[in-house]
This record gives C-alpha cells, structure tokens and sequence, in this order.
C-alpha cells in the first residue's frame, strides 16, 4: 500500500499546512506527482479522496487536484536546465519509454542541449509535493 501511505503523507503535510495557515475547512489541495515517481495514479487519488477524508473533519469538503509535474534536469557542466521535450530521449524507442518507469535510465538518454554534458542532477518531477491548500477560516462563532 505504497499509495496510501503517500497520501497519508500528503494529507499529513496538508493538515499542517492548515493550522498554520489558521484554515479549519479545507477546500482544495493541490499535489503535484513527478513524472518519474513510480506510483500508481488511480490508487493515489483514491486513497486521496475515498480513504483519508473520513479521518479529519477538516477535510469534509475538500478536493483533490492531482496534477503531473514534468520532469526537469540541471546541467552539472554547464548549468542549464532542460525538460524531457529539449532532449531526444523519445527516438530511444521502447528504451525511451522505459525512462518513465524506471528513473535511473534517464542517464542513459539525457544529454545537455548546450554542450551535450550527459552528467545532470533532476530538479524537479521526483517524488510528491504539497503544491497549496485552498480553504477558510471558520470563525462564525
Ligand atoms: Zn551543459
């Protein structure tokens, strides 16, 4: 239950992010999954929007915008950052496709649009981020 437990973190983080904000109905909030974390998509949200919500009364109300961040890379040589788009990783063929599930192979087919450095860091498309919460204060009483 690798997903449940990556939601459980996300509303985890969410609830936090609500105290501090001084939020006690939760409206919306928004992840962002990288491309490359290996997760199953459906699972996610439904442990997002069908397991968890029940837990908090917070979360009565709240929606789940679950959206893809792309992949990004930063050249160690150079400095410049590029998208999957700038790079020919598609022409790898089914190799290329593999670079979706399988992260390390990105090295393979990766390689710096300015001076074709094949030695970069990811910067971002890895793993899940708290993106924002929407919500208010409720404070009729
Ligand atoms: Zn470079």
């Amino acid at each position: 239950m690798h997903e449940l437990a990556l939601a459980d973190s996300v509303v985890k983080a969410a609830l936090q992010a609500a105290d501090d904000a001084g939020i006690t109905r939760i409206g919306r909030i928004v992840v962002k999954v990288g491309e490359l974390q290996q997760i199953e998509k459906d699972l996610f949200e439904f442990s997002l929007t069908s397991v968890i919500p029940s837990q908090d009364p917070r979360l009565a109300d709240a929606e789940f915008d679950v959206a893809e961040e792309a992949v990004r890379f930063a050249c160690r040589a150079c400095g410049t950052e590029y998208g999957r788009s700038d790079v020919d990783i598609d022409s790898a063929g089914d190799e290329g496709e593999a670079v979706h599930f399988i992260p390390e192979l990105s090295h393979a087919f990766a390689r710096c649009p300015s001076c074709a450095s094949p030695d970069f860091d990811i910067t971002q498309g890895r793993g899940i981020t708290l993106e924002r919460i929407e919500g208010s204060a409720d404070d009729a009483d």
